[in-house]
């Protein structure tokens, strides 16, 4: 961190600002030029908060030098971080898909549709229990119920699942689920994040509709700094001037967070685009951008789902999409993971 001082500044407010940034363990060099005075810190700069440095008096400007995220940041943890999920790898080379519908509506109807992605080879369940709809008068997701479905279509079929927590209450009917979702709608729900990170669950941790990477990377650092590590990114797009599409995929966002993190990035594809049609050009995208795997929505019947119809593959779709999957995977020297 750079403080840039004001030119008035005297000496004793200097030995003021000095005293308070050395009481976070920090240290200091004031830098006297011939037309302003700097103080540069060295240390752990992560606990010191920009707005209350510039708040300062005798400051002019403030920098950060290097990011506030400590725990996320490639820099201290050179390595990708792999996490476990029931034989699978997410992270370290492994590719894998997680598929399902984006809301659990019946116990036929995710049952149905797990053997159909596992057949075509996703390697994860997805399905919502509990849904963040934009209206209070839409379907908003089966509860308690839907999570027992989808823990019998694991039991049917193997697929560790993933489906999303929105409420800190309901973290005890969560026990048995594999990978905790935290949606875009509550990418910023510290009290959220911070007791996912009292937990060891995997999060699957998805982009805020308009949030930076930056940010991303912070929220994970809630999650990070709390003891729990097992943190899975998601791309799922943002929001942009584009009407076209549902969301902007930000495909650079996958090579730059494989840059600053070392954990694993999925990319959703469906959530992305909000269009069937583009789910496969973006899932061919996100693999050869590095992305360690995709989550992909799909529906025995879009036409009637009762969620998200319009982003969704049906079965058979997805079998031919799984395919060009694979492909690309293997083109790009990597391998899927087990299903
Ligand atoms: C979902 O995965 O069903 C979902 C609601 O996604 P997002 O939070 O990215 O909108
Ligand atoms: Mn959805």
């Amino acid at each position: 961190m750079v403080i840039v001082l004001k030119n008035d500044v005297t000496d004793a407010q200097i030995n003021e600002l000095v005293d308070w940034l050395q009481t976070f363990d920090v240290k200091t060099n004031l830098i006297r030029g011939l037309h302003s005075k700097v103080i540069g810190l060295v240390g752990d700069t992560t606990k010191i908060d920009l707005e209350s440095v510039q708040a300062k008096d005798m400051v002019y400007e403030v920098k950060r030098v290097q990011e506030p995220y400590k725990q996320a940041n490639r820099r201290f943890h050179p390595e990708d971080t792999v996490i476990e999920i029931e034989n699978r790898k997410v992270g370290g080379g492994k590719f894998n898909v997680i598929a399902g519908p984006c809301s659990v509506e019946s116990e036929k109807q995710i049952i149905e549709t797990a053997i159909a992605v596992k057949k075509a080879g996703a390697t994860m369940l997805r399905g919502g229990a509990y849904k963040p709809r934009t209206s209070p008068y839409s379907f908003q997701g089966l509860g308690k119920k839907g999570l027992e479905y989808l823990l019998k279509a694991k039991k049917e079929t193997g697929l560790p699942i993933v489906t999303e927590i929105m409420s800190v209450s309901h973290l005890d009917q969560f026990e048995d689920i594999d990978v905790l979702q935290v949606g875009a709608r509550n990418m910023q729900n510290f009290e959220l994040l911070k007791e996912l990170g009292k937990t060891d669950k995997p999060i699957l941790l998805k982009r805020g509709l308009a949030n930076t990477l930056e940010e991303l990377l912070m929220s994970a650092e809630y999650i990070m700094s709390n003891g729990n590590m097992n943190v899975i990114l998601c791309e799922r797009g943002i929001r942009t001037f584009e009407p076209m599409t549902r969301n902007t995929l930000d495909i650079s966002a996958i090579p730059l967070l494989k840059q600053k993190s070392h954990l694993p990035i999925i990319v959703d594809p469906s959530h992305a685009t909000g269009m069937t049609s583009l789910i496969e050009p973006m899932s061919l995208c996100a693999v050869v951008s590095g992305a360690d795997g995709l989550e992909i929505e799909v529906h025995p019947d879009p036409k009637n789902a009762l969620s998200d119809g319009a982003q969704c593959l049906t079965p058979e779709s997805f079998e031919s999409v799984m395919e060009r999957i694979k492909a690309c995977v293997e083109f790009v020297g990597r391998e899927m993971d087990k299903n």
